[in-house]
């Protein structure tokens, strides 16, 4: 990006500043002609995600438990190629050539489709023998599985299948049935912006059931990364919904395409860097304006502006930055931590700092205009004046 296009990027991106405050409106007229106290709400919401996460291996195994009790059988999967290995083995087992499938985030995170279509597998079936489908929630203490479907077709089609797949990553899981009314709700709003609930189905496998197969592939891809860090392992409680791409400015700018992958918007932002690799998208967690919108909006209270932060320290920290950054930060960290320089004139800041900044730095940022007087200045002057 050059200078032009960086000044005309900002310029967007201050032009979306004030249409995602309207829509942060418009989200938040709902939300609050529906629920008394949508914080309480939120609180409660992110509360039961992370009571989840806090234990999620305990959790996952007693999930694994419960469901088998009922017969169905669970895959666990660390990466993409363990997912790959153990669904086309089942398929080929089974005999299986046609599935009906349908995308979700995860499927295209996973790149399901093209994976099923590079080993001859074909879409639709009329005989309705196969249903690849990701559920919303899986639940802990029932050992089931919370979904929400467009149509009754489409939760017929799933249910009557003779071989039911879930896919599910890692996180996307509740310990209590008792909790999902919570989920419910939200989802309704914050999903898909209408103020009734679709149809929404909680499955849980039947050990009577003979005429058909439940089998739930647990995906790990790159989550347990996150897990192992306090702060952004807070990340892992989203459900998905989408509104705080609706807020956000930058992302109302740039859309999906510059993420290049299924995952977009501000938690992209976070999550990307551990999920994918630092190399390719460390620089997404300075893809951010840090408005705050994102964190206002999130209905499961994830702090996603101050995750960036965190992120940007964690890369500085463990010196994973490129060299001209580390440059730019050296510097602009030597000239604004000295006080000698910070009380000189307005001007003379800006002489001073282009003086010390690197030909390749400057032709990438635009100084900063100072004031005529720092706080320590004005403070200073405020004491000898006794106020
Ligand atoms: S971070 Fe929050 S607002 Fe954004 S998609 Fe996840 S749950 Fe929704």
């Amino acid at each position: 990006m050059n200078t032009s296009e960086y000044k005309r990027f900002l310029h967007n991106c201050s032009k979306n500043i004030d249409n995602s405050k309207l829509e942060l409106l418009d989200v938040n007229d709902i939300i609050h002609s529906t629920f008394d106290d949508i914080d309480k709400l939120k609180l409660q919401a992110s509360k039961v995600r992370q009571k989840f996460l806090n234990n999620i291996v305990d959790n996952l195994l007693l999930f694994e438990k419960n469901v088998t009790k009922n017969k169905a059988n669970v895959n666990w999967c660390l990466s993409y190629d363990d997912f790959f290995e153990s669904l086309i083995k089942l398929l080929n087992r089974k005999k299986i050539k046609n599935v009906n499938f349908f995308p979700s985030d995860f499927s295209e995170e996973l790149n399901l489709n093209n994976m099923l279509k590079s080993e001859g597998i074909s879409f639709f079936s009329k005989e309705n023998i196969c249903s690849i489908y990701e559920p919303l929630l899986g639940i802990v203490d029932t050992g089931s599985l919370f979904s929400i479907f467009n149509s009754i077709f489409e939760m017929e089609l799933i249910m009557d299948s003779k071989y039911k797949i879930f896919i599910i990553p890692i996180n996307k899981f509740i310990c209590n049935i008792s909790d999902i009314d919570i989920f419910t709700h939200i989802f309704s709003i914050y999903k898909q912006n209408y103020s009734f609930p679709s149809i929404s189905n909680i499955f849980t496998p039947n050990s009577n059931e003979t005429k058909s197969e439940t089998h739930i592939f647990i995906v790990d891809n790159g989550r347990s990364n996150l897990l192992s860090l306090k702060e952004q392992r807070k990340s892992l409680c989203c459900i998905n919904c989408g509104a705080c791409k609706k807020v956000c400015p930058v992302y109302q700018t740039i859309k999906d395409i510059p993420y290049d992958n299924s995952l977009t918007g501000p938690i992209a932002n976070v999550m990307l860097p551990f999920l994918e690799n630092y190399e390719n998208y460390r620089h997404l967690s300075f893809n951010s304006v840090l408005c705050g919108n994102c964190s206002n909006i999130c209905p499961m209270n994830i702090p996603i502006s101050n995750l960036i932060i965190e992120n940007r320290k964690y890369f500085f920290d463990f010196k994973m930055m490129d060299y001209e950054d580390n440059v730019l930060f050296f510097s602009f960290k030597k000239f604004f931590f000295n006080r000698k320089i910070m009380n000189k004139r307005g001007w003379l800041k800006r002489f001073l700092l282009r003086k010390v900044l690197p030909k390749s730095v400057k032709k990438q940022i635009q100084l900063p205009r100072f004031s005529k007087k720092t706080f320590y200045q004005i403070k200073q002057k405020e004491n000898k004046d006794g106020l």
